[in-house]
């Protein structure tokens, strides 16, 4: 036979067969090409033994480390002392621990945080999270000159801060609401919209378009139309801070429920004022008194209890209260009159919060003005760059208007290229900085922005090669739900299992979304869109499985069991001890029966045994019986001598040494800190 023809049929390189020869014992000249059958059966026989020793001893160090990492981890008891300045970003706080951000959040979220990477903390928050972390943390004066604020964040700020104080003027308060799933947010909004249409509009049909306005007492109110904290995250990790007040809804007949909790820790890390809406009184089961016994225990004291925490009981199914929940809401606004305020006379600056692209009008989206005033054919900046020129606006009503000032919401026409929902547009101040906004690879910059997060933690993530992907196409009715979808599968950060997002898009599912995941093995997710006719037959060819939401928490959730699934068992390894092979009785059907020396540790039936042979281990099996003399026992210790049954292919030989340990494996379940599951 040739000798490459053996490589062949080996899967090896000729060349690396030719170089391992000598080492397996045959020596064919180095030359030669030709080499007998027999040989050659040898050769692959020699071949797949030395393969086998090569994989049992990597299998064996592998398992060596993970029982090493084990024992280290439990002892460390030891806290390694750290120096934190008054605030620092996510990134900082990493650095400082020497710990991969993806694993920091991983901490914050089970404190009920869900940060961003340029996120700002504060000491005390940063200090839990250190001594969770094994860490004993202590206050530095020095503020961090390493604080990565993200650019919008930065921007808006600046912006913000640097208004002439003279000129600052009252602005509607800005609402958003927030609590558990079902427990009445968009009903809330709606009896909010409803209640409150004046009188005086044409034809009353008003538009989603991510925030509307309300009259009360003559004072206009803005609520944010995207109920959930959802969606406020989203926002709130790019940077904006939109909101000013809070609403947090609590069901009366199903109290605090897990999404509560993370909307109070939300609202509480964001130093925003709130106000509580007891929601659907009008049920039977409705518990006033429970619910704000459990809001007390989460720190929330109603007023009437001596506490803080203003809660209006409400129905918003019969529009009960509801004037009263708005009169609270301007009560906070008085409270806080000093910071709701907005220069109108300067170029607008305002944040995006919906953005959608239509098939007639291309890119539409909805920015708050935060600050300014925003007026027709004003340009639009982008993270630097010319986003376009505003040439229409609409307000919630529909109607058109040619002036936005601080607090309003208008959905603008006019987009070269959709922004990001959380994207900051500040209209340029002046001719320079106009000349300034170039439309240079903005549609690069914007992908690459939707894929930095999602690359950071993999990259950080321990152990990557080894995660079992979950790879999934989704599309999506509008960008909102896509971002939050997107920002919902970002907290899934768990060191064996993630998402990988194949490809996103908004609309119907296409063909396309069929063979993108046929070639990726990946689900598809349709959120409130529907695959087009050939392309649901296209995928019960391709046997791809499209999975069609209306609910977000819905997906979540199955996202979250179909990672349980893909999560391998957890297998802990203990090593008892070592035996040394000192006589070889006889060959049993499954192994053999020897007899020898405990040499350290001990020995126990059952244990899983690693033979080694010299340096080298050659083989494994299990210690089925235990004898000492004539009778079984179940333990033996070091220096004892004793006859264990060995199962296992491997002969044993005089001088070997048997190392036992044992091995347990526990089916787990999928633990993400801070993910709620329904
Ligand atoms: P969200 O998930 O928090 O936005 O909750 P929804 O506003 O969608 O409300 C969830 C369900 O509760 C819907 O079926 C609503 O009709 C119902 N609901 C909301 N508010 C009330 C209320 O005040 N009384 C009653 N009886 N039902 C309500």
């Amino acid at each position: 036979m040739n000798i490459t023809e053996l490589a062949r049929r080996m899967r090896v390189a000729p060349e690396e067969l030719r170089a391992k020869l000598p080492e397996l014992g045959f020596s064919i000249g180095r030359k030669a090409i030709k080499i007998d059958n027999r040989v050659a059966q040898q050769i692959q026989e020699a071949w797949g033994e030395m393969r086998r020793r090569e994989r049992l001893t990597e299998k064996i160090q592998s398992q060596k480390e993970l029982a090493e990492r084990r024992a280290k981890s439990a002892d460390a008891t030891d806290r390694i002392p750290v120096s934190l300045p008054p605030v620092m970003t996510v990134r900082d706080l990493a650095e400082s621990l020497a710990t991969p951000v993806p694993r920091l959040m991983q901490e914050l979220m089970r404190n009920g945080i869900l940060a961003s990477i340029n996120e700002r903390l504060d000491y005390d928050t940063a200090a839990i999270i250190a001594e969770d972390l094994g860490f004993a943390p202590t206050k530095s004066e020095v503020t961090s000159t390493k604080e990565t604020d993200s650019q919008g964040e930065e921007q808006l700020k600046t912006s913000l801060e640097n208004q002439v104080k003279e000129n600052l003027v009252t602005r509607a308060p800005v609402i958003v609401v927030m609590g558990h799933v079902d427990h009445g947010k968009t009903k809330i909004l709606d009896a909010i919209r409803t209640t409150n249409v004046m009188a005086t509009e044409s034809g009353g049909i008003t538009q989603h378009i991510g925030a509307y306005q309300v009259i009360r007492n003559d004072r206009p109110i803005t609520f944010i139309d995207t109920p959930g904290h959802e969606a406020f995250t989203v926002m709130r990790s790019r940077g904006a801070k939109v909101a000013d007040i809070a609403i947090l809804v609590v069901a009366a007949d199903d109290g605090v429920q897990p999404q509560t909790k993370e909307a109070i820790n939300i609202i509480q890390s964001a130093h925003l004022p709130f106000v509580v809406a007891l929601n659907k009184i009008d049920r039977e089961g409705a518990n006033l008194d429970k619910v704000k016994t459990q809001l007390s225990e989460a720190g929330l004291v109603p007023e009437e209890w001596g506490g803080k925490t203003i809660m209006v009981p409400v129905s918003a199914k019969e529009g009960t209260n509801i004037d009263q929940l708005l009169d609270m809401l301007l009560l906070v606004t008085d409270l806080e009159k000093d910071r709701i305020v907005a220069d109108p006379n300067r170029p607008a600056i305002g944040t995006v919060i919906e953005s959608r692209v239509d098939s007639g009008a291309g890119a539409v989206a909805t920015v708050l003005v935060q600050a300014g005033t925003l007026k027709a054919g004003d340009t639009l900046g982008v993270r630097g760059s010319n986003y376009g020129r505003v040439r229409a606006m609409r307000d919630w009503k529909g109607e058109l208007v040619d002036s936005a000032p601080p607090s309003t919401p208008v959905r603008i026409l006019g987009w070269k290229l959709a922004p990001a929902v959380g994207d900051v547009m500040e209209v340029p101040v002046d001719g320079k900085t106009l000349e300034r906004l170039k439309l240079n690879d903005v549609s690069r910059q914007a992908t690459q922005e939707m894929a930095s997060l999602k690359h950071v933690l993999r990259k950080d993530s321990p152990g990557t090669e080894a995660a079992k992907m979950l790879n999934v196409v989704i599309r999506a009715d509008v960008l909102g739900s896509l971002e939050a979808i997107l920002g919902m599968l970002d907290t899934v950060v768990h060191e064996e299992v993630g998402v990988k997002v194949v490809s996103r898009g908004l609309g119907n599912l296409t063909d396309k979304d069929i063979l993108d995941a046929e070639a990726a093995h990946a689900i598809v997710i349709g959120f409130n869109v529907e695959p087009t006719v050939s392309a649901e037959e296209l995928s019960r060819d391709k046997n791809v499985d499209i999975r069609r939401y209306k609910v977000i928490y819905k997906l979540f959730d199955d996202i979250l069991s179909d990672l349980q699934k893909l999560l391998p068992s957890e297998t802990t390894y203990t090593e008892l001890g070592r035996f040394e092979v000192m006589a070889n009785f006889r060959k049993t059907d499954d192994g053999s029966i020897v007899g020898g020396r405990v040499t350290d540790g001990k020995l126990i039936p059952g244990a899983q045994l690693r033979v080694k042979r010299g340096e080298e281990y050659v083989g494994e099996g299990e210690l089925t019986l235990l004898r000492s003399g004539r009778s079984d026992v179940k333990i033996m210790r070091a220096g004892q001598e004793c006859g264990i049954k060995f199962k296992g292919r491997i002969k044993l030989e005089i001088g070997d040494m048997l190392e036992a340990y044992t091995k347990e494996e526990k089916h787990r379940t999928l633990k993400i800190a801070g993910v709620s599951r329904r």
